[in-house]
C-alpha cells in the first residue's frame, strides 16, 4: 500500500513572530496554487501558534506543536499543556525530539505520558527516536531504536494517532544526512518493531518519517522508500523554497 507521505517543519526556537507568519504567508501561497502530493505541517514555537494558527485555520497546512507536557494542567512553571495546544489550533505534537531528550533529560517513559495525555486529548502524536554516534558506532542503532519505540509508544496506539520519526541524533543539524541504505535499515526495523508493539493490524498506513538534515538535495532518494512516510525537516523549513522543494519530492 502506498501511504501519502507527510512533511512537517520544525521551526525549533527561532524567529519573532513577523518571521512565522512571513513564513507561513509564503507556504500558504504555494499551496494556494499547487496542491502538495503530501501532508503538511508546520510546528511554530508555542508563542507563534496563536498567530500561525490564525493563518493556518481551514487550508491544507496542518499545524503542531513542538512538545507538551505529561500533566493536564498544574504547577508547571513555562509548559504547555496538550489541550491549550488543541485550543491553538494544533492537531498533532511532537514528543521526544532528541533535543528534549538531551537538553531536558527526557526518558522514554516520560515521552510515553506525553504521548498519552496528547492522544486523550485528540492530538496526533509524532514520536522521534533515534541512535547516537556512539550507539551507531557501537553497532547498536537498531537495538537503540526499537527499545526506545517499546519505551516511547503507549498501549493503543496505531497508524491513525501516532506517526514515528527515525531521526539519528548525529544528523540532526549536523548537515550529515544518513544514507538511504541506513535509512532502509532503520526503517524497516522500525515498521517491524511497530507491528509488535502496536500489532500487525494497526501498522499498515503507519507513517516513519525521516529526520535529520533533510535537504532538496537528499529529499527525493529518502522519500522515494516506501518505508519512509515523509520527513521531520528542522533547518531547512525555515526557508520556504527550500521547504516547499523537500515536499515538491514525494514521489
Ligand atoms: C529536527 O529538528 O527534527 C531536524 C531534523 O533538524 P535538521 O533538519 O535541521 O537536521
Amino acid at each position: 500500500m502506498s501511504i501519502r507521505k507527510l512533511i512537517v517543519g520544525n521551526w525549533k526556537m527561532n524567529g519573532r513572530k513577523a518571521d512565522a507568519l512571513a513564513l507561513v504567508g509564503d507556504l500558504l501561497k504555494r499551496i494556494g496554487a499547487t496542491s502538495p502530493r503530501c501532508d503538511l505541517m508546520v510546528c511554530p514555537p508555542a508563542a507563534h501558534l496563536d498567530a500561525v494558527g490564525g493563518l493556518t485555520a481551514g487550508t491544507m497546512l496542518a499545524l503542531g506543536g513542538q512538545d507538551c507536557h505529561q500533566a493536564a494542567s498544574g504547577a508547571h512553571t513555562g509548559d504547555i499543556a496538550a489541550s491549550m495546544l488543541w485550543d491553538l489550533g494544533c492537531r498533532a505534537v511532537i514528543l521526544g525530539h532528541s533535543e528534549r531528550r538531551t537538553n531536558h533529560g527526557e526518558t522514554d517513559a516520560l515521552v510515553r505520558a506525553k504521548a498519552v495525555i496528547a492522544r486523550t486529548t485528540g492530538l496526533l502524536t509524532i514520536i522521534a527516536i533515534g541512535e547516537t554516534l556512539a550507539q551507531r558506532d557501537a553497532g547498536h542503532a537498531l537495538a537503540v531504536v526499537a527499545a526506545q519505540l517499546r519505551g516511547s509508544v503507549p498501549d493503543g496506539s496505531d497508524d491513525g494517532n501516532t506517526v514515528i520519526a527515525y531521526e539519528p541524533v548525529w544528523a540532526i543539524g549536523t548537515g550529515r544526512t544518513a544514507t538511504v541504505e541506513q535509512v532502509a535499515e532503520v526503517h524497516a526495523a522500525i515498521h517491524a518493531e511497530a507491528k509488535i508493539v502496536m500489532g500487525a493490524n494497526k501498522t499498515a498506513g503507519l507513517r516513519v518519517l525521516y529526520g535529520g538534515s533533510v535537504t532538496p538535495a537528499n529529499a527525493q532518494s529518502l522519500l522515494a522508500l516506501d518505508t519512509v512516510g515523509g520527513a521531520l525537516v528542522g533547518g531547512a523549513s525555515l526557508k520556504p523554497d527550500q521547504f516547499w522543494a523537500i515536499a515538491e519530492a514525494c514521489p
